[in-house]
């Protein structure tokens, strides 16, 4: 009988050492941050300028050397990947005027640039790619406001996936890196 009962001690702690194993493991997996790619790691939105692409959720690629997607070869990718949810509305970053809005056969696709003025009065421009067919809302010339829609995100041009291609760009159109412009840390 003494035997019995230790055994059946024995079994129940086994039992209880088991489950608190199975609940180690389970509080070690990781959960919100796996939709970030390991390139990437964890990034943080600043805010200098407002998100450009609605209900963001992921940078696909940054800007820099890489090997480009398509060509399979080394190049210059000269703005940022933005992901949004899928059909996610493009949004102007700060007030401005409409330089180019339309198809570009440069791998664009569907694409638009807008001309804006900084606190110290130099001129830059933002630019917004692969917008979805016949979704530009926007015409060249146009004044817009910041948070105007301008388009919805789409893969239009040299793209294999839905996403926003976003650049900024120097008043002589150099092409500089818009990391800094939208996050802390990359
Ligand atoms: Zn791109």
């Amino acid at each position: 009988m003494r035997l019995a009962t230790k055994l059946i001690i024995g079994i129940t702690i086994s039992i209880i050492l088991i489950c608190a194993g199975y609940c180690v493991i389970l509080f070690h997996i990781p959960s919100s941050d796996s939709k970030y790619s390991s390139q990437v790691g964890k990034i943080e939105y600043k805010g200098q300028f407002l998100m450009p692409v609605e209900n963001f959720n992921v940078v696909t690629s940054k800007y820099g050397a890489r090997i480009d997607p398509i060509s399979k070869e080394e190049s210059f990718h000269t703005g940022i990947d933005l992901v949004g949810d899928t059909g996610s509305n493009i949004l102007n970053i700060k007030k401005g005027e409409v330089t180019w809005a339309g198809w570009s056969d440069t791998g664009y696709g569907n694409c638009v640039e807008i001309k804006h003025i900084d606190e110290t009065g130099k001129v830059f421009y933002s630019f917004y790619a692969h917008m979805r067919n016949n979704s530009i809302c926007v015409e060249t010339g146009q004044l817009v406001v910041e948070g105007q829609v301008l388009g919805i995100q789409g893969s239009t041009g040299w793209s294999t996936g839905e996403h926003l291609h976003f650049e900024i760009r120097l008043e002589d159109k150099i092409k500089i890196d818009p990391t800094p412009y939208l996050f802390t840390e990359m």
